[in-house]
């Protein structure tokens, strides 16, 4: 199995990215932004609990997260030949949670790739994203503002944690799609 974390601030491109890796490497992807919405938009109480969280762009508790990857993982690990994960870890002990999940299974993360955008073009391209993803937290210049603050006061540790693993690596993230693609496939490529 081939497992890599997709790493990078709110409007860095992970989503689009993975996409594309997904369909080259054929990962399973597990992004948890996508599976709180899910959750969201089918009314379920997992997806209730979040919304509040995910209104104001604050992270969701580590266990109710942890708790969803466990399952999805669960779920797909039987036809799975590794996974994508995206905007998962975001917190140290989510990190810490995944490589428990993972070593309980005789499998570990081969890498993290960072997407690398400054901060200015982050917020110009969730704003444009805003106007058609109808994402409530796309929409609002202080939900950005904060879901940015949060990335850097929470979610950056997370960055360290995998470079003292030797695992990070960082890849800049302004430039076309197929660019920025094609430097992240070399570095995956790197990682099989
Ligand atoms: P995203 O689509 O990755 O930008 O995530 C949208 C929102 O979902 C975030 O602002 C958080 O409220 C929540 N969320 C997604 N992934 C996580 C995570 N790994 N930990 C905590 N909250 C998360």
């Amino acid at each position: 199995m081939l497992n890599i974390i997709l790493f990078g601030p709110p409007g860095a491109g992970k989503g689009t990215q993975s996409e594309k890796i997904i369909d080259k490497y054929k990962l399973t992807h597990i992004a948890t932004g996508d599976l709180f919405r899910k959750h969201l938009g089918e009314g379920t109480d997992l997806g209730k609990l979040a919304q509040k969280y995910m209104d104001e762009g604050n992270l969701v508790p580590d266990e109710v997260v942890i708790g969803m990857v466990d399952e999805k993982i669960k779920d797909t690990q039987s036809s799975s030949s590794g996974y994508i994960f995206d905007g998962f870890p975001r917190t140290v002990p989510q990190a810490k949670a995944l490589d428990t999940l993972l070593e309980e299974k005789g499998e570990k993360i081969a890498g993290m790739i960072a997407l690398d955008v400054p901060e200015e073009e982050l917020k110009s391209r969730i704003k444009e994203r805003g106007k058609t993803s109808g994402r409530a937290d796309d929409q609002n210049e202080a939900k950005i503002e904060n879901r940015i603050k949060v990335y850097k006061d929470e979610t950056l540790p997370v960055a360290n944690y995998y470079d003292g693993e030797n695992k990070y690596v960082k890849v800049h993230g302004v430039g076309s799609i197929e660019e920025i693609f094609s430097k992240i496939s070399a570095e995956i490529d790197r990682l099989k």
